[in-house]
């Protein structure tokens, strides 16, 4: 996720937003009733080792995968690491390769005195280090190149070891950074995609060489074994993707030993002499949360809980979580979280944001929520987040909001302003389109806020599906998709297939219009007609949008009738398939038509409010145009006495 990041305008229309939306929750913070026993934490301090041997085994991971052992020194005052990787790549695609392209991403990211950077000191073979290897480095993509001594055929491994230093970027709020101070008690290293990462190889883009961009997550990795060694000054807390195997201390430093046990996407740790740490084993899993005394009153306790909460849940919805540690720990960024595989890290800033405190406590869930639930979508299951980053940050999207439903009874609780207000007037207020389905690189190039269709939209048409499909079927679908991918790397047919073959029909009709269209749809009643001697209406229902969109939308609608008097004499949800033609019998003359776009109707429109589009039915009486009958009537009822009068005045004078 890259959460929360806001512009000053949105900034203040969500704090007026969120003061509403407070006003109207009156009850403080209160944990669900299920989870209120559920209170053990062990303060694990100074010694925190924890070894976790409960945790879930799987039978079988099908695949082979790439082997790394990583093992880096880090030096506090420079805020680097000196680092080994030790490669064993496999090629498990069906080309020969004659090199491997490396992401090298620290150079390109944000900081406020010093820039990150990866330097290769050298790459050798891995028995004879005598034996060099030829690289080659391009910092402006952020990437390098291992050119191999023999070719790399199809199901075969390479082997070779890459020693480089890295140094993160001295304060800035980007991915990896050293930041904060001790005076204050507050520093933090991060250290973060800080070592090369081989690049993916698929058939649409050959190798994925992409630097490091600012809109998005711009990541996409193969699952790979790792063991990873971290090597700190004493006195330092590191948490770290893994679990811990081992830990030797000696006078100045400490080694540690963390393994994954499963597969994961990358590794990353965090270091800090301030960490204030609490764990509990859940699931098999030791959950634990690492943050800094001045947040303290937030995040102790509540963290933990809304840790083990995400893990509970989303084990039982989508599938096992199968590693043996969960972390989620405190880092300096102006936007609400980001995820890696077994440690997410939540923003310090939220208490700066200027909220109450219950507001404030809301985001903190939130946020934990949403980054754990990139375990499953983004880790577990991967996608490539610079084509289809939509597709794991608005299932995350969606299933958070699934966490707040399942808490707190409410899919909308944690959005302060509802997604569907939201999108439903986003061209009108913005004038721009909203496709889905795009790269990274195509909603620069079409001017599409990235932000808002991944993590506004994407989650409203994946309720819109659920709303559609039924939870159990939708859930279901979830699941499907989970136990056949993961490990894996997906595109959007793949979810699609997942809940097609739950459905047991084609979901074509509802993914190309709702993911692959620019703009919603908007209706309008070209046409109603009612015959009194047939007693049928008919309308025809015209959507305006449909030429500048390649697929036609379909969805319910519920459509009322009403009669002169403004009561509601028929009603039905009706299917809208792009042009609509609709018939009825009703007995009474109607006086009006209007489709209601209640219940996650999804329409363009132009005032948030304005949710119902009418349409006066003509009556098939004689009509003066622009009259009503009644006016009508009077008018000849008041010319017939003229008559009348005028006709005795006449007799009279003849008599
Ligand atoms: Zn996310």
């Amino acid at each position: 996720m890259r959460n929360m990041k806001k512009k000053k305008s949105k900034l203040t229309c969500l704090l007026v937003g969120i003061f509403l939306i407070n006003c109207l929750f009156t009850s403080v913070y209160i944990f669900p009733s299920k989870f209120q026993n559920n209170n053990i934490i062990s303060n694990l301090g100074e010694d925190y080792v924890e070894k976790v041997n409960d945790y879930l085994k799987l039978a079988q991971i099908s695949g082979n995968f790439s082997r790394y052992n990583l093992s880096v020194i880090l030096d506090e005052v420079s805020s680097s690491v000196e680092g080994n990787l030790t490669v064993n790549f496999y090629n498990d695609d069906d080309v020969n390769y004659t090199r491997i392209p490396f992401h090298i991403y620290l150079s390109g990211m944000e900081y406020d005195t010093r820039p990150g950077i990866i330097e290769i000191v050298n790459v050798t073979d891995l028995y004879n280090p005598n034996i060099a290897i030829p690289f080659e480095v391009h910092s402006n993509q952020q990437i390098m190149w291992v050119n191999l001594t023999a070719n790399l055929e199809p199901q075969k491994r390479a082997e070779f070891l890459i020693k480089f230093n890295a140094t993160i970027p001295d304060g800035g709020i980007d991915r990896a950074n050293s930041h904060g101070s001790n005076a204050t008690q507050s520093r933090i290293f991060k250290f973060a995609s800080f070592y090369p990462i081989p690049c993916v190889y698929d058939n649409k883009d050959g190798w994925n060489t992409d630097p490091y961009l600012t809109t998005g997550d711009p990541f996409y990795f193969d699952m790979a074994y790792y063991n990873f060694f971290v090597e700190a000054p004493n006195g330092m807390k590191i948490a770290a993707t893994g679990g811990l195997e081992e830990k030797l201390e000696n006078s100045v430093s400490t080694q540690y030993h963390f393994n994954p046990i499963y597969p994961v996407r990358e590794v990353t740790f965090s270091a800090s002499r301030y960490f204030q740490v609490q764990s509990k084993i859940s699931n098999g899993v030791n959950v634990s949360t690492y943050f800094l005394p001045k947040d303290a009153y937030l995040w102790n306790n509540y963290a933990l809980n809304h840790a083990e909460y995400a893990l509970i849940l989303f084990n039982n919805t989508f599938g096992a979580y199968p590693y043996p540690t969960l972390n989620v720990v405190e880092e300096y960024t102006d936007y609400g979280g980001m995820e890696y595989p077994n440690q997410v890290y939540i923003s310090e800033a939220i208490d700066s944001w200027g909220y109450p405190l219950d507001v404030d406590r809301r985001l903190l869930e939130k946020i934990i929520a949403h980054e754990v639930c990139h375990q499953w979508w983004y880790n577990l299951v991967g996608n490539d987040e610079i084509d289809v980053g939509f597709l794991d940050e608005g299932l995350t999207c969606w299933s958070t909001d699934y966490y707040g439903e399942y808490y707190y009874g409410d899919w909308e609780y944690f959005q302060f302003t509802t997604y569907i207000d939201e999108v439903r007037v986003y061209y009108n207020l913005n004038g721009f389109s909203s496709k889905i389905n795009q790269t990274v690189y195509e909603c620069i190039a079409t001017d599409t806020d990235f932000y808002y269709v991944a993590y506004k939209k994407a989650p409203l048409i994946f309720e819109k599906l659920r709303l559609t499909l039924g939870l159990t079927d939708f859930l279901e679908g979830l699941k499907l998709y989970f136990e056949r991918h993961q490990f894996e790397l997906v595109l959007l047919s793949d979810i699609q297939l997942a809940f097609e073959d739950v459905v047991g029909q084609s979901l074509d009709w509802f993914f190309f219009p709702w993911f692959d269209n620019f703009f919603l749809p908007k209706y309008s009643i070209t046409r109603n007609n009612y015959s009194s001697e047939s007693q049928n209406l008919t309308i025809t229902i015209v959507d305006l949008n449909e030429p500048w969109n390649d697929y036609e939308y379909s969805q319910q609608v519920p459509l009322h009738v009403y009669d002169t008097s403004n009561s509601l004499i028929f009603n039905q949800i009706v299917w809208i398939n792009g042009t609509t033609e609709l018939s009825f019998t009703i007995s009474k003359q109607p006086h009006r038509v209007s489709l209601i776009y209640s219940n996650y109707v999804l329409v363009q429109l132009a005032d948030e409010f304005d949710l119902t589009l009418d349409s006066i039915v003509p009556t098939d009486d004689p009509v003066i145009p622009g009259y009503e009958m009644s006016f009508f009537l009077l008018i000849s009822l008041i010319f017939i006495s003229f008559v009348i009068i005028a006709h005795r005045r006449k007799i009279k004078k003849s008599i």
